[in-house]
């Protein structure tokens, strides 16, 4: 069987943590690496997590959070003296070309300084990049066909980024689902109907509100404030396992964790708690660098 997996670069959010960096991961499928999102850290984890940064040709964004994409000058910059010969493809919604443009304005003159150094051991082609930035879909909608493996977008609920997706990888057979930063909303849903697996951000509400409360007793109100914003455009960990019991996801994959928790001990167990009460499919904790394959899903 063909190879399709995910390799996680980040798994988590715009909350500083040792363990889990901004959000990133690359669809691997045969001899295709596609990176989606490049947040904060993403760049760093590619080599240890065992992709090459000139293997990627083609990066997807959700959405324009920093979180999401702060990294991508690192990448474009590893992909580069990584030995990269042609540009890369860009595809995102609507500010991904404005994004990407003020990116490599922004490397300008580190560009310059490179070529200046290096000559032509890096070629000129290796640093751009050609964006499409793709429509809003009423419904998922392949707008990628690349070595076999098709993408689909759908728009999903995050509030006040609009738009904002979510992506669907068929590959072989089998089918991912990617949720980009979503509140519960049907175009999840749907996107995620018989998927083998479902790739889903998770928030967990009361270890959230500790953490408010603890910044609150720190004297640290503005951001206790900002805090109590998260949830009007994030997904419970409760509401992602009811989802992915009524979609019928093969496996659940939780990432892009609010608030972000460490790899091992005990707040693993309590970030999930509850969930397969409710879902009763295997539920993973992404780790940064983890490689997870996507399994066709056994169904009676
Ligand atoms: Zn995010
Ligand atoms: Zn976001």
């Amino acid at each position: 069987m063909a190879t399709f997996e995910i390799a996680f670069l980040g798994t988590g959010s715009p909350l500083p943590n040792p363990d889990r960096c901004g959000a990133g991961q690359v669809v691997i499928a045969g001899d295709t690496h596609v990176m989606v999102d490049c947040g904060w850290g993403a760049a760093r984890r590619l080599v240890p997590a065992g992709v090459l940064p000139s293997s990627i040709d083609t990066a997807i964004f959700t959405h324009m959070h920093t979180d999401h994409m702060t990294d991508f000058p690192d990448f474009l910059f590893q992909r580069w003296t990584w030995g990269a010969t042609t540009p890369l493809r860009v595809y995102g919604p609507e500010g991904t070309a404005e994004m990407v443009e003020g990116f490599l304005l922004a490397l300008r003159r580190d560009i310059s300084f490179r070529q200046a150094h290096h000559g032509d051991k890096l070629h000129p082609d290796g640093i751009r990049c050609e964006v499409t930035e793709v429509p809003v879909p009423s419904r998922p909608e392949r707008f990628l066909t690349v070595g076999g493996m098709t993408v689909e977008a759908f728009e999903v609920d995050h509030f006040p980024v609009v738009p904002a997706f979510g992506y669907r990888f068929g590959f072989d057979g089998r089918t991912a689902v990617l949720s980009g930063d979503t509140s519960f909303c049907e175009s999840l849903l749907h996107a995620s109907e018989g998927a083998d697996m479902l790739v889903c951000e998770a928030m967990n509400v009361p270890m959230l509100q500790q953490r408010v409360l603890a910044l609150r007793a720190a004297g640290r109100e503005v951001q206790a404030g900002l805090f109590e914003d998260v949830p009007s455009y994030h997904i419970p960990t409760d509401e992602v396992a009811k989802l992915a019991k009524q979609a019928g996801v093969g496996e659940l994959v939780l990432s892009h964790l609010i608030p972000p928790i460490p790899n091992e001990g005990p707040q693993v167990e309590e970030f999930v708690r509850g969930m397969n009460d409710l879902y009763g499919g295997n539920i993973r904790v992404a780790k940064d660098t983890e490689r997870v394959p996507v399994t066709a899903a056994h169904r009676d």
